[in-house]
């Protein structure tokens, strides 16, 4: 079972619970975004049942009228084993989900598995008319590059600063680059997409500037944000009429997940702890 403090990160083991907290987010007015928490696996015996799971759960998305789609790392549905067992399991995870109207995400790993990640994105987008997104990283120096050649593709792009430690050589290490070129890359989008912009962010600087691009032109996004993160500026959002979509992690594998969101911040660790000491 998952401890309550870890509940605030992580929608529960199994997919009804993560099925009906997307309910309370819709009361809510914020689409889900759902994620079975898993990656790295490097036999198919782990790989091909998780891909099981994302079919089962478009299909069970798809005969509700929730506001919710999913999200897939590549390394979980077999990219560390090869790519063509990626490829298996993510197109049949897609043409479950095209045949049901249900979204794909397809989350972006460390830089050795962009461009496979983007020839199947690219692929799948112009076979399904749209119905994928991929996420791209602003720490890397080649993603104004990608996002060209996303422009072309139908669907949607998730723009995030990047989670990986990546060698300088291929990425900005400074923080305040990283946010520069996230405005920029932000900026190209806004002028070179017709929509299908997703600020994946919890910074306000950057929704702020997401809010004035779209001001000036025009071009449709939508803001997504993690579960247990900034819940009140989703709330916001959403009650200004912006699209907001929270990104939904369940599963068994919540432990490393939930261990990273309390590293990652002081305040994570702090509403830890004081739940823990219960004050
Ligand atoms: P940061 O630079 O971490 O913080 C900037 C500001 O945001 C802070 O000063 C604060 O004001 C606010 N803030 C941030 N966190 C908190 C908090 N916990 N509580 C209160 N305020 C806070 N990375 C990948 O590499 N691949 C992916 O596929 C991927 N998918 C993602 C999907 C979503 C929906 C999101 C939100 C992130 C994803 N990421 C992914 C992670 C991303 O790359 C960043 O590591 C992460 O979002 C932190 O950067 P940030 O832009 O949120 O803000």
């Amino acid at each position: 079972m998952i401890p309550p403090i870890a509940n605030n990160f992580v929608a529960g083991e199994t997919a009804d619970g993560a099925v009906s907290h997307v309910e309370s987010l819709n009361r809510d007015g914020i689409a889900g975004i759902l994620n079975l928490l898993g990656e790295h696996y490097t036999d198919r015996t782990a790989a091909d049942p998780d891909a099981d799971a994302y079919v089962d759960l478009v299909r069970r998305l798809g005969a509700t009228d929730l506001d919710g789609c999913v999200s897939v790392k590549p390394s979980q549905i077999g990219l560390d084993i090869s790519d063509r067992a990626f490829r298996e399991n993510l197109d049949r995870i897609v043409d479950a989900a095209d045949a049901e109207g249900v979204f794909v995400w397809v989350d972006m790993e460390d830089h050795e598995t962009t461009d496979v990640t983007l020839n199947a994105v690219d692929d799948l987008g112009h076979r399904t008319g749209g119905n994928v997104g991929v996420c791209v990283q602003a720490n890397l120096k080649r993603t104004r590059d990608d996002l060209e050649r996303l422009a072309e593709v139908p669907g949607k792009v998730r723009l995030v600063k990047g989670a990986y430690n990546e060698p300088a050589s291929i990425a900005y290490k400074e923080k305040s680059k990283v946010d520069e070129v996230y405005r920029d890359l932000l900026e190209q989008m806004f002028t070179e997409f017709d929509g299908g912009i997703a600020v994946g962010s919890h910074d306000p600087h950057m929704i702020a500037h997401a809010r004035r691009l779209h001001e000036q032109y025009g071009t449709p996004y939508e803001v997504q944000m993690l579960m247990g993160v900034r819940e009140d500026g989703q709330r916001d959002l959403a009650d200004a009429g912006i699209e907001t979509w929270q990104y939904v992690p369940y599963g068994d594998k919540w432990f490393s997940y939930f261990y990273r969101r309390v590293r990652e911040r002081k305040s994570n660790a702090l509403f830890a702890l004081r739940a823990v000491a219960g004050i």
